[in-house]
């Protein structure tokens, strides 16, 4: 497995480009916006895209992603179907907060507990609402790697200030659905730089083990 980060959108949100090394087939995850750099990065690659994954339904994680499936003539696959009203608000420029985009219907809702394949790797879906309703987060347990949208950050957690987020939920998703795969997992958060669960465990001033004991 290997992945590579693209920052996409005046958001800089991470758009991940995750790919399997024995078949060369990979998939973007989150490509929100700039599609141009998108296409330039599996170009780069050389790898086949075959899918598209989504964390949630926020405009700067999949506002261009129906157009860019389009494009590719590949599937979408996620976010839950709690977020179906964030996928159908990316028609209203209110809520694209000034980006592109438009909504979509993803060919595949996904749920806790779901496995979605980017050539010969399994991810394994972990639904961690909070940040919104449908969020969902992608961990490959073999490579120790998680991809958590706007769960969690270096340092931070997802806003709860938009419409049905949820600040009690966002903190059970991290604690309770997260942390327990393991302090050696790394993980690609929505914005800003990487960092790993242990790390956060130790010094997240929202999260950590010291605030909750
Ligand atoms: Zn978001
Ligand atoms: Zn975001």
């Amino acid at each position: 497995m290997r992945i590579g980060i693209v920052p996409v959108t005046a958001f800089q949100q991470n758009c991940s480009l995750v790919w399997c090394t024995r078949t060369l087939r990979g998939a973007f995850v989150d490509p929100g916006g700039d599609l141009d750099k998108l296409h330039a990065a599996a170009r780069q690659t050389g790898v086949t895209i075959e899918k598209i994954l989504i964390t949630h339904g926020h405009m700067d994680h999949c506002g261009l992603a129906g157009v860019f499936a389009r494009q590719l003539g590949v599937p979408i696959e996620g976010p839950h179907p709690d977020d179906r009203f964030w996928i159908e608000g990316l028609d209203d420029p209110d809520t694209r907060m000034g980006l592109p985009g438009e909504s979509f219907t993803p060919d595949r809702w996904l749920g806790d507990g779901d496995t979605v394949t980017v050539g010969a790797l399994a991810f394994d879906v972990i639904h961690c609402p909070g940040h919104t309703p449908g969020h969902v987060v992608f961990v490959h347990a073999p490579s120790r790697v998680a991809i958590v949208g706007d769960v969690l950050f270096q340092g931070s957690i997802g806003r709860t200030d938009f419409p049905r987020g949820n600040h009690s939920d966002l903190i059970h998703s991290i604690t309770h659905k997260l942390f327990p795969l393991g302090d050696d997992i790394q993980f690609v958060p929505g914005h800003g730089p990487t960092s790993s669960f242990g790390h956060e465990r130790r010094t997240n001033p929202f999260v950590s083990d010291g605030k909750f004991g």
